[in-house]
């Protein structure tokens, strides 16, 4: 008859997070304990911090194993804000640009009025 209990398959005694098992069967009919890896969590905007959408969520060290492209979208700021931060940014600065060259020309204005 098998035994019901099982033990760890690595030297780690302790019911950690990082010793998390799952019980599978083996081809062969037996339980056993299955380690599993932790989760890893998704990059997120850091302006609205939701997930960044193209970008995989891996532990921190499987990042530095996987290339570039997967790392990141081909547009400013690709890989740290979300799109629709991106488009505010661009939309904000594109606004200031505009304010200070209608302050330049209101002020240019004025010099020629005040000298007729
Ligand atoms: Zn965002």
């Amino acid at each position: 008859m098998p035994s019901n209990r099982l033990t760890y398959r690595r030297r780690q005694p302790y019911n950690t997070k990082s010793n998390k098992v799952r019980v599978t069967r083996t081809p062969g009919g037996e339980l056993r304990y299955l380690h599993i890896k932790k989760r890893g969590t998704a990059p997120k905007c850091g302006d609205c911090g939701n997930k960044l959408s193209g970008i995989p969520a891996l532990r921190p060290r499987e990042y530095a194993t996987i290339s570039r492209p997967k790392k990141t979208v081909q547009r400013a700021y690709g890989g740290s804000r979300c799109a629709n931060c991106v488009k505010d940014r661009v939309t904000r600065a594109f606004l200031i640009e505009e304010q200070k060259i209608v302050k330049k020309v209101m002020k240019e204005a004025e010099k020629k009025g005040g000298k007729r």
